[in-house]
C-alpha cells in the first residue's frame, strides 16, 4: 500500500499505463464506445516522437488506424506490395498482392504515435506524459488505483474500474499477474541498426541471407534509409565506424546483379538484442495487459507493433462488453483470443529469424539446409504464400 498522499484524485473507467501505440489506440477505441480513460506515460511526448522503432504496418493495422480517424498513413505512408528474399547474391521477389491480395505499409512508429496522440488530444483525451514512479494497486478489487508523480513532483491518484498495462517490454504491470507463466527464448545475435541520410536503395524491403550473416535493407522517407545487419550482441556501437558499417553492409548485399547500397551519413546507430517472450494469462482480476507488456518478438517478421495494435482491437471489445453490457464473462476471453494471434506471430518471427540468420557453429549441412529452405520458399507458390500471409497479417478470425 502506497503511503504517498495524492494532490489530486481522478475517477475514470479505464486507467491505461503506457501511452505508446497500444495505450493510445485502446484509448481511442474506448472513446468511440463512450468509455472514459486516462493514459499515463513515463516518457515525454518529445522523447517518444523521436525514438525510431517499428516501420512496417500490416494491412489490418492500417485499417485500424484509418477507421480510428488517423488516415495520414494513406497519404504519406508507402504501400509495399512485396518483399525480396536475397540469398546466394540473387534477389527473389515475394509478391504479396499476387499471392494473398494484400499489402503492407511502410509508416514509422513515430508517425503512428504522433497521429494517435493528436487524434486523442483533439477529442478531449486525458493524456499525461513525462510522469514518474507509477504504482498500481488493488487490481483484484472493483476499485483499482494507479498512483504516480508528475514532472513537478506532485503525486496523483487515478481510481478506476479497470487498469490496462500497455507499458511495453519493461512493464511493471505484468508482475502483478499472480501465477503467470512466461515463455522465453534468447538468440545468440543482435541487429546493428543504422539510420542513414541517403535515398532508398530499393523500393521494397530486402531480407538478405549472406555467408557473413543477415542484413535488411529498409526505408523510412525519400531521403532517409533504415538498414540493419546481424551482429554479436556484445558489440558496441563505437566499435563501428561509418566506413566499417558500409563495408559490412555492401559485402552482405553483393551479388551477380551488382547491387549497391546508396551510401550517406549515418545519423543514428544502435544495437538491438532480441528475444521471444510471452506471458500468460494477460489478465488478472481487473488488470489486463496489451502489446509488448505481454509479449515481444524478434524484429525479423515486423510483428511487434502490429501485435500491440491487434491486442487493442480484442481488448476494446471485451472491455465494452464488461463495462457497457455488464457481461462478466467478457474479460475471461481476452487471453485466449489475443494469444491465438500472438503464437502465430511468435512462430513467424522465429521462422524468419532462423531461416535468414547465420548461426554460430553451423555445419556445412546446416548452411545447405538453410539455402534449401529459402529455395523452397521462393520456388514454390505454397511456400511464398505462407510468407506473404504471415507478413501482411493473417486475416481476422
Ligand atoms: C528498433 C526496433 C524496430 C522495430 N521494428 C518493428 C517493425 O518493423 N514492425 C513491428 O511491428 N514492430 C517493430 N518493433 C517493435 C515495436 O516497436 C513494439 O512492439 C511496439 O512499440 C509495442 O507497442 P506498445 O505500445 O506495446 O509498447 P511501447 O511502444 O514500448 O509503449 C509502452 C509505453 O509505456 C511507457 N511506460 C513504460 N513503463 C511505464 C511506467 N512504469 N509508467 C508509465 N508508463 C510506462 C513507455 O514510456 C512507453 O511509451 C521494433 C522495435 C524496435 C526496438
Amino acid at each position: 500500500m502506497s503511503t504517498r498522499t495524492p494532490a489530486t484524485s481522478t475517477r475514470t473507467q479505464v486507467a491505461i499505463v503506457g501511452g505508446g501505440p497500444a495505450g493510445l489506440m485502446l484509448s481511442q477505441l474506448l472513446h468511440v464506445s463512450e468509455i472514459d480513460s486516462v493514459v499515463i506515460d513515463n516518457r515525454t511526448h518529445a522523447t517518444i516522437e523521436t525514438t525510431h522503432r517499428a516501420g512496417m504496418l500490416e494491412r489490418d493495422s492500417v485499417r485500424l488506424l484509418v477507421d480510428a480517424g488517423a488516415d495520414r498513413v494513406l497519404r504519406e505512408g508507402h504501400k509495399h506490395e512485396g518483399v525480396a528474399l536475397r540469398f546466394g547474391g540473387v534477389s527473389h521477389r515475394v509478391d504479396f498482392e499476387d499471392l494473398v491480395g494484400a499489402s503492407c505499409w511502410l509508416y514509422p512508429q513515430t508517425d503512428v504515435f504522433v497521429d494517435l496522440h493528436a487524434l486523442r488530444a483533439d477529442n478531449g483525451g486525458d493524456l499525461r506524459y513525462g510522469i514518474t514512479e507509477t504504482e498500481v494497486h488493488d487490481v483484484t478489487s472493483d476499485q483499482p488505483r494507479v498512483i504516480y508523480t508528475d514532472a513537478e513532483g506532485a503525486t496523483h491518484e487515478i481510481v478506476t474500474d479497470l487498469v490496462v498495462g500497455a507499458d511495453g517490454s519493461r512493464s511493471i504491470c505484468r508482475f502483478l499477474v499472480e501465477g503467470a507463466q512466461t515463455y522465453f527464448r534468447e538468440y545468440p545475435f543482435a541487429w546493428f541498426g543504422v539510420l542513414v541520410e541517403a535515398p532508398p536503395s530499393a523500393p521494397e524491403l530486402i531480407y538478405t541471407r549472406s555467408e557473413r550473416g543477415f542484413a535488411l535493407v529498409s526505408q523510412r522517407t525519400d531521403t532517409i534509409q533504415r538498414l540493419y545487419f546481424q551482429c554479436d550482441p556484445t558489440t558496441h556501437v563505437d566499435d563501428w565506424s561509418e566506413d566499417r558499417i558500409w563495408e559490412e553492409l555492401q559485402v552482405r548485399l553483393t551479388g551477380e546483379d551488382d547491387f549497391r547500397l546508396h551510401e550517406g551519413r549515418v545519423i543514428e546507430k544502435a544495437v538491438l538484442p532480441f528475444r521471444s517472450f510471452v506471458q500468460t494469462p494477460m489478465r488478472h482480476g481487473n488488470l489486463l495487459l496489451a502489446g509488448d507488456a505481454a509479449h515481444t518478438v524478434p524484429p525479423t517478421g515486423a510483428k511487434g507493433l502490429n501485435l500491440a495494435l491487434a491486442d487493442t482491437r480484442v481488448l476494446a471489445e471485451v472491455i465494452e462488453r464488461k463495462l457497457l453490457k455488464n457481461d462478466d464473462t467478457a474479460l475471461a476471453e481476452y487471453t485466449d483470443r489475443a494469444l491465438a494471434r500472438v503464437w502465430k506471430a511468435q512462430h513467424f518471427s522465429y521462422w524468419m529469424t532462423a531461416m535468414l540468420h547465420r548461426h554460430d557453429g553451423a555445419t556445412d549441412f546446416d548452411e545447405r539446409r538453410q539455402l534449401g529452405e529459402l529455395t523452397s520458399i521462393v520456388e514454390s507458390r505454397a511456400g511464398s504464400t505462407y510468407l506473404a500471409e504471415g507478413y501482411t497479417g493473417w486475416p481476422r478470425a
